[in-house]
């Protein structure tokens, strides 16, 4: 529900407001006047990083593929750490983090999710959080406020963001240069990587629903884009991510850059996360299989109207595009005879249909070419 007041006006939600703004504009400031007055510096510079991953990861391996989806099990000392240096990144308790996200997941694009990137780029992105519109009740969370570390951290949120967001940095920068380190720190590892964090994760709302290919949905806008995962520790591949929420990785493929399903496979190795989940090849190969179906049958009905003014060569590709897609339509388009389907029979299916994607995706280029 949009808050508005009785002129119609949206409602600023004034906290949000003044934090993302305060922040944003301390860093876009602070930190130059700081570099420009002290100097470059390392150490500070190598503070940043390591608590940009190590607040990074927590959000995305922490507050989203373990407390919001239940991808694996952690035990304690992980579920602590990811909730510490969670809260470090300000962007709420991992209750109302997990909350927003499930119904993110659950009303995608619709209303009742809450950065609906229907209603453009600034709204998915930040405005959601400036108008502090759509908040929705905890039902959806229940798991979450019986969980002793997730109710702990509700109960201490404010000073256990403080305390690790800014104290911690403020003080290992004091450690190392007295009052200009601690300023420093402030400042850097500090504001700097908050504002980093936090638009990390915002980007994963607006352009992870914006930007890149959709290879396992077409229900939604949600999409797949490598150059999106390598800032966002491995969330780009998100169209992959809605077609299979459970699933301990984003980037499926195995050379897919996700530092977090490498992250929570080492853990895994060192036996501190188990009960990894991952999807059936088979479904995810159905799920392409239904893709490559549905978006192929989509470009050929264009394409024939055209087919008389193609050259020769170009309409016997398109009929066999054709008989590609006759060949298998059955299959995507029919649940009852999906089941038929092994892996082998799905792996040659997909192979065929992307080689048949392959070839229209060539024909546009040459229409372009002609035209341009
Ligand atoms: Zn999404
Ligand atoms: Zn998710």
């Amino acid at each position: 529900m949009s808050q508005t007041n009785t002129t119609g006006k949206r409602k600023i939600h004034w906290l949000n407001f003044f934090f993302l703004t305060g922040t944003l504009v301390a860093a876009a400031v602070g930190v130059p006047l700081y570099l420009w007055v002290f100097g470059w510096d390392w150490y500070q510079f190598a503070l940043f990083v390591l608590f940009f991953i190590l607040t990074g990861l927590s959000i995305t391996l922490g507050y989203h593929r373990l407390y919001s989806h239940h991808a694996f099990e952690a035990a304690w000392p992980i579920k602590l750490f990811t909730i510490l240096f969670g809260a470090a990144t300000f962007q709420g308790t991992v209750i109302e983090w997990a909350s927003d996200h499930r119904y993110h997941h659950k009303f995608v694009d619709r209303d009742g999710d809450p950065y609906d990137v229907t209603k453009g780029f600034f709204h998915a992105h930040i405005g959601w959080l400036l108008y502090g519109e759509n908040r929705n009740n905890a039902d959806n969370v229940r798991d979450l406020l019986a969980d002793p570390f997730a109710s702990w951290q509700k109960r201490y949120y404010v000073p256990l963001a403080v305390g690790m967001g800014i104290v911690l940095p403020t003080l290992l920068g004091f450690l190392y240069k007295g009052p200009v380190g601690a300023l420093g720190g402030f400042l850097i590892p500090g504001i700097a990587r908050i504002v980093f964090v936090q638009h990390m994760t915002f980007f994963i709302n607006s352009l992870c629903h914006m930007v890149g290919r959709r290879p396992y949905s077409i229900h939604c806008t949600c999409r797949d884009s490598w150059v999106l995962a390598l800032v966002t520790f491995g969330e780009g591949y998100h169209n992959f991510h809605h077609a299979f929420a459970y699933d301990y990785r984003n980037g499926v493929l195995p050379w897919q850059w996700d530092p977090t399903k490498w992250a929570i496979w080492i853990l895994h190795r060192l036996g501190l996360v188990w009960n990894l989940k991952k999807a059936r090849p088979e479904a995810i190969l159905l799920a392409r299989l239904h893709v490559l179906g549905e978006t192929l049958q989509a470009k050929l009905a264009q394409w024939r109207q055209k087919a008389a003014r193609l050259p020769v060569s170009f309409q016997n590709g398109l009929f066999q595009v054709e008989s590609t897609l006759a060949r298998w339509k059955d299959y995507w388009s029919n649940p009852e005879k999906r089941k038929e389907l092994s892996e082998e029979i799905l792996k040659t299916a997909v192979r065929e249909l992307e080689r048949a994607d392959a070839f229209l995706r060539r024909l546009d280029r040459v229409r372009w070419a002609s035209t341009g």
